[in-house]
């Protein structure tokens, strides 16, 4: 239905229907659980990582959709996101490694959140928590595989272990496992890893006095073809469908913007800020309601294209915080009209992987960004479950 504006300066003006939907970010937990089976199909055991909620997907929704497509356990970076799961009351298995000052580790043993320790003093403080608290803490020993960041270094291992087995011994803690991190893609690199892994885990098997389980991160880890029998894998990005391409991984999110203002202007017009771009020809520009404080990069300004009627047209001018500016001339059909939706994200194109190499920074930073005023429902079809 077309309604009129009725103003005396320009006279009636036909305003054609608009979609009361903004920008949003559609999340497919059919590709989720396609991506969780990409991975199990190896053979790992599967520690679904949904840090970062979960890498903008929804920590909720890729936990739920992981676990039920075979996921053992999940895996946050700090407390308060695996308490967040907890409130969103997700019972299963979760793990934590990043520590703040002051880390609330009672509440972690009464949540039942099991907690990575790379060194001695965060070793006392989860064993006073487990003592305060009644409840043995479930810790995972961190080994430094190439990382030099939360990992113990290596000459610092058997001291770490020693300590855990007194507070083990103690009824403080419960030693459930040795964990590492791989630093490169290559093959070789995990290979490494898996090695130095393997030869820390038999250190705590002997002080311990028990088997304990292994794992091994991230995305690059599981896919670079290195033997990991026996070690389970802490994989996020590859649940959301980033990860090398051999992988067969399926992207997770669509992000839309509806149209909210086209017009045309003559060759010569500048646009936006500084005038980076300037039509090179008569030329019908659209403009859509997301821009940098949403996630879209600043630094994609001048490269950057967007699906419209399934054609890829450019983003021209720079990305502002709120806006992005089209130039849609020439695109098929009928005149563009304010409320025709708009896809920055999803298949076929264009991809996280595009954005990244348009802002000259990786798929992760990309997903990870997008949020602002960009909405977030979740796809309850199963239509991609096949892709
Ligand atoms: C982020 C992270 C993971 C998951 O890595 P991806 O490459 O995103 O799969 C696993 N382990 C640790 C310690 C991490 O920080």
């Amino acid at each position: 239905m077309t309604t009129l504006i009725n103003d005396p300066r320009v006279g009636a003006v036909p305003v054609p229907p608009t979609s009361a939907v903004g920008p949003l970010r559609t999340v497919h937990p059919a590709a989720i659980a396609a991506n969780v089976r990409r991975v199990t199909v190896r053979g790992h055991d599967l520690i679904a990582v949904v840090k970062a909620d979960g890498y903008g997907h929804g920590a909720a929704t890729v936990a739920t959709t992981a676990l039920a497509a075979g996921a053992t356990a999940l895996g946050t970076a700090t407390l308060p996101e695996a308490l967040a799961l907890r409130a969103a009351g997700i019972d299963a298995r979760v793990l934590c490694w990043l520590h703040l000052p002051g880390a609330d580790f009672t509440t972690a043993a009464r949540e039942r959140v099991e907690v990575a320790v790379g060194d001695r003093a965060t070793l006392v403080a989860v064993a006073e928590a487990g003592r305060r608290s009644g409840t043995a803490v479930v810790v995972h020993l961190h080994v430094d595989t190439g990382m030099a960041r939360e990992g113990a270094e290596p000459h610092r291992w058997q001291a770490l272990l020693d300590a855990a087995g007194a507070a083990e011994r103690a009824g403080y803690v419960v030693v459930r496992a040795v964990m590492g991190h791989v630093p490169n893609a290559d093959r070789a690199s995990a290979s490494r890893a898996a090695t130095l892994l393997r030869l820390a885990g038999l250190a705590a098997d002997l002080t311990l006095g028990h088997p304990v389980e292994l794992h091994l991160g991230g995305t690059p880890a599981a896919f670079a073809g290195a033997d990991l029998t026996g070690i389970a894998v802490r994989v996020g990005a590859a649940l959301v469908g980033i990860g090398p391409g051999h992988a067969g991984l399926v992207a997770a999110m669509t992000v839309t913007a509806p149209v909210v203002a086209v017009r045309s202007v003559r060759a010569g017009t500048p646009v936006g800020y500084d005038g980076t771009w300037t039509a090179p020809r008569d030329a019908v520009l659209a403009v859509l309601p997301v821009g940098y404080a949403d996630g879209v990069p600043r630094a994609a300004s001048g490269s950057a294209q967007v699906r419209l009627r399934g054609h890829l047209v450019p983003v021209v001018g720079r990305i502002n915080m709120d806006q992005v500016v089209l130039d849609v001339t020439g695109v098929p059909g009928p005149e563009v009209v304010r409320g025709e939706v708009v896809t920055l994200l999803g298949a076929p194109g264009p991809t996280a992987a595009d954005w990244a190499t348009w802002a000259d920074t990786n798929a992760h930073e990309i997903i990870t960004g997008l949020g602002g005023r960009i909405e977030r429902a979740v796809d309850t079809t199963t239509s991609r479950s096949s892709a």
